[in-house]
Parts: C-alpha cells; sequence; structure tokens
C-alpha cells in the first residue's frame, strides 16, 4: 500500500501556483482574486472556507469573504452577487454550500458569472466539460486529478467505479475519468443508492472513488486487492479526543481497506486538500485568462 498524501502533493503544486501567482503580479500589478460568500454559521462550512482563504494568503492571491446570517433573503444574495460579477478586480466566485432552505442553489450557481466560477458548478462549465472545452473544472474532481497526476499514475484502460452521483463530485468524475485523456481513458461506472449488487461492482474497480457522505462506508470485501482507492468522503463528528471537539471521518473504512490497496487517499490529508488545489488553479487560470479571454 502507497499514501496519496494529499499535504505532499498540494504543497508541491501551491508552490509552482505561487510562482506563477507572483509572475502575474509583476505583469499585472494585482494579485489573483478570490471572493468568497457564507451565508449562516455551519460548522464544516467555516472550516472550509476559513481554510481556502488561508490558502489564498499563502499563494500569493488576495482574498474577501462576505458573510451573511441565516436570514438573508435570496434576492439580497443574488444582488451581491450580481455586483461581485461586476468588479473588474474579482477573477473567482464562491459561495460556499449549503445554503439555507429558502435560498434555492440551483439560482445561485446559474447567477455566479460562468467566466467567475472557480468552483466549475455553472451550467456552462459543466457542459464545456462534457464537450472537452476550456471551462472550470469542478474543484474536487479537478483535485482527484492533479493528485494522479503527481503520483504518476497512468489509469488509462482501467476500470473506474464512482460511488455517488452528485453535481459537486460523483457526476463530474464519472465524466473526466471516461475522458481521452490521462488521467482518464477509463473505463466508467456511475453507481448511486439506487444500484443494485452494489458490493459486486465496487469489487471489479481497478479505481474506486467513494464520494457517499457515509463514515466507512466501503469496507475491505468490497474492494479488490490492488485497487487504487480515493476517498472524497469528510464525515464530521464530534470527539473529546481532539482540540477543535470534532472528528473527520472517510467514505472508506481505510484502516481495514488500505492493506489491500495499491494506493490509497488518506482522511483528513487527502482529497480535501487537493480541492483546494483545484480551485487556486482555477482562480489563477481565470485572473491569466486562459479559460475565457
Ligand atoms: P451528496 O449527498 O450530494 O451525494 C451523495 C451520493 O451518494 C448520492 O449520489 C447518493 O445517491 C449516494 N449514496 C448515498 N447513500 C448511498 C448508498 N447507500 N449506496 C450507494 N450510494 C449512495 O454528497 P457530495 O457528493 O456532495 O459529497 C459526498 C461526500 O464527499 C460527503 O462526505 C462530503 O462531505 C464530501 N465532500 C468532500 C469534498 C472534499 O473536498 N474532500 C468536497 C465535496 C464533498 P443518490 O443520488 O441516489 O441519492
Amino acid at each position: 500500500m502507497q499514501l496519496l498524501d494529499g499535504k505532499f502533493a498540494s504543497e508541491k503544486i501551491k508552490t509552482e501556483i505561487a510562482a506563477e501567482a507572483a509572475d502575474f503580479l509583476a505583469q499585472s500589478g494585482r494579485k489573483p482574486h478570490l471572493v468568497a460568500i457564507l451565508v449562516g454559521n455551519d460548522g464544516g462550512s467555516e472550516t472550509y472556507v476559513a481554510s481556502k482563504m488561508k490558502n489564498c494568503e499563502k499563494v500569493g492571491f488576495k482574498s474577501s469573504l462576505f458573510r451573511y446570517d441565516n436570514s438573508v433573503t435570496e434576492a439580497e444574495l443574488l444582488a451581491k452577487i450580481e455586483e461581485i460579477n461586476k468588479d473588474a478586480d474579482v477573477d473567482g466566485l464562491i459561495v460556499q454550500l449549503p445554503l439555507p432552505k429558502h435560498i434555492d442553489p440551483e439560482k445561485v450557481t446559474e447567477t455566479i458569472d460562468y467566466r467567475k466560477d472557480v468552483d466549475g458548478f455553472h451550467p456552462v462549465n459543466l457542459g464545456r466539460m462534457m464537450r472537452n472545452l476550456p471551462c472550470f473544472i469542478p474543484a474536487t474532481p479537478y483535485g482527484i486529478l492533479l493528485m494522479l497526476k503527481a503520483y504518476n499514475i497512468d489509469t488509462t484502460g482501467k476500470h473506474c467505479v464512482v460511488v455517488g452521483r452528485s453535481n459537486i463530485v460523483g457526476s463530474p468524475m464519472s465524466i473526466l475519468m471516461a475522458r481521452n485523456a490521462n488521467p482518464g481513458n477509463c473505463t466508467v461506472t456511475l453507481t448511486h443508492s439506487k444500484t443494485h449488487n452494489l458490493k459486486e461492482i465496487i469489487l471489479q474497480g481497478d479505481i474506486v472513488v467513494a464520494a457517499i457522505g457515509r463514515k466507512n462506508f466501503v469496507t475491505a470485501d468490497m474492494v479488490k486487492t490492488g485497487a487504487i482507492i480515493i476517498d472524497v468522503g469528510i464525515n464530521r463528528e464530534t470527539s473529546t479526543e481532539t482540540k477543535s471537539g470534532f472528528k473527520l471521518y472517510g467514505d472508506v473504512d481505510f484502516d481495514n481497506v488500505a492493506p489491500k490497496s495499491s494506493w490509497i487517499t488518506p482522511v483528513p490529508g487527502g482529497v480535501g486538500l487537493m480541492t483546494i488545489v483545484g480551485l487556486l488553479k482555477n482562480t489563477l487560470a481565470s485572473a491569466k485568462g486562459e479559460i475565457y479571454a
């Protein structure tokens, strides 16, 4: 078993991003700028946004955070997004999910200018990704591709089983792994809660991407020996063992699956760190006009 170490891979790529950001500053006189909007005070969302902002500073980006109470109206939020869309100093805009029930996440996603949609959730970016055109790739799947690349893992011809079909992780991951590219060139099976014989299907996976949201869902009896295991899950549980008062668990039973695998991502320290790298790469590409001039 070898570890796909998100700390190692993310630090290496962030060093490259920082150098490019410095060049961009020297040439343009400004820093790549990411804006985040956070509604409410969900513990997980607070942590993710704080980490995204901190990483921006680390690589020499400017970052701004707009916070709203849970009581913010949908109209107020959409108006703020429109305002940021028009701000020429902003390269990337993300709205941290989940949102309160009275706000339609689809409306929010579609209101963000697709040219600043560095989370890659806008239908224009997803459509362009389908067609293999330049676009912002959703940050988590992008981070997973960067991780596979960092470890020179050849995925060509492999059977990739993706568990979970969300718009932000599972579905785009399945499309990317089937693309004519490396990483990619896989035969892909996309599974979900209605899939029959899930265990038998996961057992066929040379690569298994688990994006379910259930602690330790993928167990050792479900994976074939030598499989590459990508664990996207972040399941937070309160804990008296840690200073923060909570502990993170993946969707994979790491202790028992790791000995059977050839490569595996840990949680924490795996895909989560790479998601931030995906976001930073998209923001830099936006600033440089590499995707949309
Ligand atoms: P969603 O809840 O949107 O999707 C979960 C998917 O898992 C759904 O497609 C669902 O199927 C499927 N599923 C649920 N139960 C089962 C089951 N018993 N058998 C098979 N499939 C099942 O989650 P996300 O994709 O947003 O996130 C998944 C996990 O990844 C979460 O833990 C989340 O916190 C984490 N995450 C981590 C990120 C990172 O940076 N590391 C980034 C984003 C998410 P169905 O569609 O049929 O309901």
